[in-house]
């Protein structure tokens, strides 16, 4: 391979810059060490007391409870690592600040707020579900007496949609509010409306608090009537910033490199944490780590190499957490994730990719897109910040300063870059016209009114001049879905194919369900070979889901046939909740049994803005945004050229494109589309 990836001139080792991913305010004596950490001894109740003592925001408990005492709103920032999300929580339960009422606690990922939780839980000595519990998309662990309710930013506004004042709470914790989902920044609007609604009314008072680690607080603070703002002194130490002097055409490769480079070098027990983009790049990355790691088996300790994204099931998540083994070394390959929801214990090395995977959307062309795309400087801080938690780190940025110097200084607000049709719809549920709502930074009215024509065509809302909601978009809303796939769901209804269309909205909603990456991909191959179906993706995992839901043995029946037993699983989870809503709705479960038809007509009521048809030269373009795109290379219909497809999503890596692709009949969509897009598959046709 090329020199210039060789270990010496990959890192601009001579001189490293010093630039503390903070003030230095570091040097503070260790106050555990590893012997009398937590995470070394099982959870034992002096143990976790000592930890909790030892947590940066217990020395200021008394202070910040008589502030968020004092003022209606406060706003916490905070290290990570410093105790915000597990111990702020449980002091106000402590005061009983709360009083009658519950806790809210948000987090923008699911897997933060069942870990958290669970942490919470196992401080606190009592089960999950009872006295703390979490609330995630399709999973609500709690109780009616339940204080500390741990839930998704998604899951809090669907609450806020049959009760816009929040009435079950009287303490709302916003946290991670620096990372500004597209749910959190709707909920900043939806509880500061509640606050005053309440007061107003004089219903019982509405604490509101935010957390972050970083975050521009001018901006928040101003939004939220001059809310007052507490520092909190965090656990930094200084951490050396090592960048490479040439910038990578491939950094998979640079970062196996300093990862081996480094294990080779340090003491066993200083764990490294890489941050890479998604799922399938980190499963390349374990497989290939692995492969590596057996080769140096007799030089070297041994490298525990551990995956940490959303999809994971929990107990792998956990296994983060755990405490290291001795003479090992672990090696976490993970997402964004671990920026600042989830502390890892042990993380000495910090290898930054400079790159994340992120949702994004084009009013223009109406099109969605998952886009690898460089960070932003706040979240390269945050990432190199994650070396220095217990002691000096090292962070190595896979980009040179040159590359840092571009980057924007704080990632865009998903609200400002993503399809907001089922924000738009959820506002509408609540009585609120997005056009006029209260946000913190508003969302471009292009974007707004793309989402309204969108709602008008999928026949949620009247028209988009009168958006208001028909009864179809109120049986919409009631999903916790994307309204496209809500949509997909009703008209199963229309089509009676109910039990169908929902196992696949199911399986959408997950991860893979194939296993690519391993040593015998032709078998793989092979095996994969009899769920598919020539009409494409969505038949082809309906299939898988079937096979799967009646073997006996499923954990067998995934190993023999390269199938994720875990997505699979999460996708059964989703479908029995899903089913479930359908029957609270009145909805039959009806069976369309073998014939297939039906579901791909249902797939173009909601999808009808993802078609793609086929062009005399041979490549495709989307109907009514005439972009150029290609069936993605996983797709079962990747050597096939079917006239007219319908996908899922597109993915743009180097080209677009199209993922969950099926074959579909020009016909159908005469039957199935808006007039204005059957107009457009005319226009467009390539005969
Ligand atoms: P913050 O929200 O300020 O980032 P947290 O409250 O999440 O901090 O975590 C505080 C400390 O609690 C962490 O530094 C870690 O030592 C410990 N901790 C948090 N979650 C877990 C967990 N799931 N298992 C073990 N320890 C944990
Ligand atoms: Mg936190």
């Amino acid at each position: 391979m090329d020199s210039k990836y060789k270990t010496g001139s990959l890192i601009n080792g001579s001189s490293p810059q010093k630039n503390g991913p903070s003030q230095d305010d570091g040097h503070l004596p260790k106050k555990f060490r590893s012997d009398d950490s937590p995470h070394s001894k099982g959870y034992s109740n002096s143990s976790i007391n000592k930890h909790r003592r030892s947590l940066p925001v217990f020395a200021v408990k008394n202070r910040l409870l008589d502030e968020i005492n004092n003022s209606p709103t406060i706003i916490i920032i905070g290290e990570t690592g410093s105790g915000k999300t597990t111990q702020i929580p449980q002091y106000i339960h402590e005061a009983r600040l709360e009083k009658a009422g519950a806790i809210a606690i948000t987090q923008p990922r699911r897997v933060a707020a069942i870990t958290v939780a669970l942490r919470v839980a196992t401080e606190m000595g009592c089960a999950v579900g009872h006295t703390v519990g979490y609330a995630v998309r399709f999973e609500d662990v709690t109780r009616g007496d339940t204080k500390l309710k741990y839930l998704t930013d998604g899951m809090l506004l669907r609450e806020a949609l049959s009760d816009n004042l929040l009435m079950m709470y009287n303490v709302i914790i916003l946290d991670e509010a620096h990372e500004r989902t597209i749910h959190t920044d709707v909920l900043f609007g939806i509880v500061k409306q509640a606050q005053s609604i309440r007061r107003a009314k004089n219903f019982k008072p509405l604490k509101v608090i935010l957390m972050s680690a970083t975050m521009d607080v001018d901006h928040f603070s101003a939004y939220f009537d001059d809310a007052p703002i507490v520092y909190l002194q965090g656990r930094q130490y200084p951490v050396d910033i090592m960048r490479t002097t040439k910038s990578h055409e491939d950094y998979n490769f640079a970062i196996l490199v300093t990862v081996f480079q480094i294990h080779r070098e340090a003491p066993p027990n200083e764990d490294i944490l890489v941050f890479l983009t998604g799922q399938e790049e980190i499963e390349a990355m374990v497989f290939n780590a692995r492969l590596v790691a057996k080769d140096l088996m007799k030089s070297a300790p041994h490298l525990r190499v551990l995956p940490l994204y959303a999809a994971l099931a929990q107990f792998q998540q956990l296994e983060v957490l755990r405490p290291g083994l001795p003479n090992t070394r672990k090696l976490i390959l993970s997402t964004n994730i671990a920026e600042t929801s989830i502390t890892i214990p042990g993380v000495k090395y910090v290898i930054d990719s400079g790159m994340v995977k992120l949702r994004t959307h084009n009013p223009m062309t109406g099109m969605d897109s998952l886009k690898v795309q460089r960070i932003s400087k706040a979240q390269a801080w945050q990432r190199a910040g994650r070396a220095g938690r217990e002691g000096p780190g090292t962070c190595y940025r896979m980009y040179t300063e040159e590359e840092y110097n571009k980057m924007a200084e704080m990632t865009v607000p998903e609200i400002q870059r993503c399809n907001l049709s089922g924000v738009v719809l959820q506002l509408l549920a609540m009585g609120v016209n997005a056009l006029s709502f209260d946000f913190m930074d508003k969302p471009p009215t292009e974007s707004i009114m793309e989402a309204m024509r969108k709602l008008s065509h999928l026949n949620a809302i009247l028209s988009v001049n009168h958006p208001e909601l028909t009864p179809l978009g109120r049986q919409m809303a009631t999903f916790p879905l994307d309204p496209h796939y809500s949509r997909v769901i009703l008209a199963a209804w229309e089509m009676g194919c109910v039990e169908e269309v929902v196992t696949l909205v199911a399986v959408l909603s997950g991860e893979n369900l194939r296993v690519t990456v391993s040593k015998r991909r032709e078998d793989a191959a092979a095996a994969h070979q009899k769920f598919v179906s020539s009409t494409g993706d969505h038949i082809t995992n309906l299939n898988i889901f079937r096979a799967y839901n009646s073997a006996a043995m499923k954990k067998q029946f995934c190993f023999d046939n390269f199938l994720n037993n875990r997505n699979l699983e999460y996708a059964g989870g989703v479908r029995s909740q899903l089913l479930d809503l359908c029957r609270h709705s009145n909805i039959p479960i009806s069976s369309c049994g073998q014939d297939s038809d039906c579901i791909r007509k249902c797939l173009i009521a909601g999808l009808f803005g993802n078609l793609a048809q086929l062009q005399r030269e041979g490549h495709y373009l989307t109907v009514g945004s005439n972009q150029v795109v290609a069936i993605h290379p996983s797709s079962v219909l990747f050597r096939s050229k079917p006239p007219l497809v319908i996908y899922g999503e597109v993915v743009q890596t180097g080209r677009c494109y199209m993922r969950q692709v099926s074959s579909i009949d020009p016909d159908w969509v005469a039957q199935m589309a808006p007039t204005e897009f059957q107009r457009k598959l005319c226009l467009n046709g390539a005969g």
